[in-house]
């Protein structure tokens, strides 16, 4: 095997070797993936995994870890973690090793094909999910493995598909109609997790969502494994697109901890606390769906921050969404909205 020039960096709690950005491309084809965009994608993981777990001991399987990058940060940011990182490409499991050493941490590492090793193991409280594109072919194995009161992370990064850009990927794959709106993030992510829980429910599991983002190029929701939820009744169409899950997409006491601990933690960065800080906000407004400035078609369209306050004035929940710069969550009906907005533009 060729040997991998690296370069190292550090982030959150770890030192990282990862492959030097200069001579490889940032695509699968790396010897080992590592995304500094991503950043902010694993600060939240530690923090929801901190507030959800507390001091308690779980197992933890990063189960594409490429360099390592998450399963390192949960044993060093969060100690009595057990934690085991995988990932069937050669290079990358040399690396983890690697970076395993180099942070002095007890860690198990395999070098496995996804399905095998969930298929071979007994199981997890929490599960990773961070693939190259869709977690779709993951799926079946994932959920059979997950543990009661277990926490599920997955990521996807087909949000062309996700966002209609490709119309009849989104059948295909997701079997549900996309947006191609200014909801479209937001109808994406209640698309990835329509398919999730559904996926759950072919293994007797329940899967509630407990937080969702839609950030750049990618979608990332996590799931809690619960008896006593019927999931169901909260999968339909709406507005013709879907079927979509159209439940809760944060548990907003969960975010509001989250975004509090964010503050405290000096490995988080500032993106990650903005975005918690959006979201805690609109967690607490759980409606399906939000307005947009832009869609409004006003003559002026007026500040998004004095919409909001004329929202809230007028005694309606009301705030930004982290879906859409222009976009405004509240309890207002649409026509209500419409009359604040018109008097104000
Ligand atoms: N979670 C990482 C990024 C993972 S990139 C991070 O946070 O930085 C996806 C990884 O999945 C790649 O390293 C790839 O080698 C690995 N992979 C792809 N298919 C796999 C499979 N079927 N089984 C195990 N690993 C796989």
């Amino acid at each position: 095997m060729a040997i991998v020039k690296t370069i190292q960096i550090s982030e959150g709690a770890v030192k990282l070797k990862i492959p030097d950005p200069k001579k490889y491309r940032l695509t699968a084809q790396s010897p080992a993936f590592y995304n500094t965009a991503m950043t902010s994608n694993r600060d939240i993981s530690i923090l929801l995994l901190k507030v959800f777990f507390g001091n308690r001991k779980f197992n933890a399987l990063d189960l594409l870890s490429a360099t390592g990058a998450r399963a390192l940060r949960i044993k060093k940011e969060i100690p009595q973690a057990v934690v085991l990182a995988n990932d069937a490409k050669k290079s990358a499991f040399a690396l983890i090793k690697q970076n395993v050493k180099l942070n002095k941490l007890k860690i198990k590492i395999t070098n496995d094909f996804a399905w095998d090793l969930l298929m071979g193991s007994k199981g997890f409280d929490y599960i990773d999910l961070d693939p190259f594109g869709t977690p779709v072919p993951f799926l079946d194995a994932v959920v059979q493995k997950l543990n009661p009161n277990g926490i599920l992370a997955i990521t996807a990064t087909d949000t062309t598909v996700l966002c209609g850009a490709e119309y009849k990927a989104c059948v295909r794959r997701y079997k549900a109609r996309p947006a191609r709106n200014y909801l479209m993030h937001e109808v994406g992510v209640r698309i990835l997790a329509k398919y999730v829980i559904e996926t759950g429910l072919k293994h007797k599991l329940f899967l509630k969502p407990i937080f969702s983002q839609s950030t750049r190029h990618y979608m990332r929701i996590y799931f809690k494994a619960v008896k006593d939820f019927q999931p169901t009744k909260q999968i339909k169409l709406w507005k013709g697109f879907g079927p979509i899950w159209l439940g809760r997409l944060w548990d907003a006491d969960l975010v509001e901890k989250m975004h509090e601990l964010s503050i405290k933690d000096k490995f988080i960065s500032d993106e990650t606390k903005n975005l918690l800080y959006k979201i805690a906000l609109e967690a607490k407004i759980p409606t399906v769906g939000f307005f947009d400035l832009t869609a409004m078609k006003l003559k002026q369209v007026p500040k998004l921050s004095d919409s909001i306050s004329k929202l809230q004035e007028k005694g309606y929940q009301s705030t930004r969404t982290h879906f859409s710069p222009t976009g405004i969550r509240t309890n207002a009906k649409e026509s209500e909205f419409d009359k604040i907005l018109r008097s104000l533009g």
